[in-house]
């Protein structure tokens, strides 16, 4: 296993399999990349993962993009359970998955994470550029029918779009036996002053706050230090996690992670594109120690 400076060791990778998407969520990161249509091809993954393993990552989360644009994705998980006994997950818009579910699980995934940022048709369709709730909800089922192990609900809150149908998004969860993931607008410090951001970005403290009659228990993700809220809703044990990443800095200090870019480099952080380094397919475990000896806590 190694550390950076900083005593973190690495022991994940979030992979972004491509840069392109069917959705226009107009908030997207693009996990602290620009859109571009190169992608690294199957063998270079291979080379990555296998790579990442043999340093002691133990989980790997893909994204994109969407990642399930990737007719090959398939192909990615299998190849990625090769090498990887723990955790393999990830994140998708929902828009592919009813068809995909169980051919994913049976590629090897995990769990998986859906965004499900709206419970109306109207705010889904502002939020996204397309007017597909109940697809994506139907691909939440499927995804809870083939087993996948939990599924979570991401619902990034916007204040004055989404920040009243959290209720929404609890029933539905405990409906289908997913789970909840709330998560507080990301943006890179130097644009927090926009307007855009101070538009729609609230913390989430007033979540806390309204779950609080229902709170039986508190768990940790160790990634992040994260908190996992345990729920009895309405009769049901419900998790719902929070993701606060704002000055936070239990978050920075318990990221064990490292970024590998569609167009293939390593990035130290989501908020860094200045610490990006091309990787040397021919050396690929080095390109992950240089990268892992750059990351510093961002705040
Ligand atoms: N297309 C997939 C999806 O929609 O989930 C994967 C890519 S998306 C960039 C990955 C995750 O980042 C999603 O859960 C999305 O909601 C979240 N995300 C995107 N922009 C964000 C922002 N500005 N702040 C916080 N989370 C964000």
């Amino acid at each position: 296993m190694i550390k950076d400076n900083f005593g973190r060791p690495l022991n994940s990778l979030r992979i972004q399999l491509n840069a392109t998407c069917n959705f226009k969520c107009f908030f997207c990161h693009m996990e602290g990349t620009e859109e571009n249509t190169k992608t690294m091809s199957l063998e270079e993954i291979e080379k990555v993962i296998k790579a990442a393993s043999q340093l002691g990552v133990k989980r790997i989360k893909f994204t994109g993009g969407e990642p399930l644009l990737r007719r090959d994705i398939l192909e990615i998980i299998k190849v990625t359970r090769k090498y990887i006994d723990g955790d393999i997950s990830l994140t998708t818009n929902g828009y592919f998955l009813e068809g995909m579910a169980v051919k994913l699980k049976e590629a090897g995934l995990n769990r998986v994470n859906i965004s499900l940022h709206a419970m109306t048709p109207e705010s889904f369709k502002t939020i996204t550029g397309i007017g597909s709730l109940n697809i994506v909800k139907e691909g939440a089922k499927a995804a809870v029918r083939a087993g996948l192990n939990p599924v979570k609900l991401n619902m990034v809150i916007l204040k004055g779009i989404n920040d009243g149908q959290i209720f929404q998004l609890l029933d539905f969860a405990r409906e289908i036996g997913a789970m909840v993931q709330f998560i507080e607008l990301e943006s890179p410090r130097e644009k927090e002053k926009e307007e855009w951001f101070r538009r729609f970005h609230v913390s989430l403290d007033f979540i806390e706050d309204l779950l609080k009659p229902y709170l039986k228990g508190i768990e940790y993700n160790p990634l992040h230090k994260r908190r996992i809220l345990i729920l009895d809703y309405n009769g049901s044990e419900l998790k719902v996690e929070i993701v606060n990443p704002h000055r936070n800095h239990d978050f920075c200090m318990n990221c064990t992670r490292l970024r590998i870019t569609s167009t293939g480099s390593v990035q130290t952080c989501i908020h860094r594109p200045d610490q990006r380094i091309s990787i040397d397919y021919n050396n690929t475990s080095e390109s992950l120690i240089v990268a892992t000896k750059m990351r510093e806590p961002y705040w």
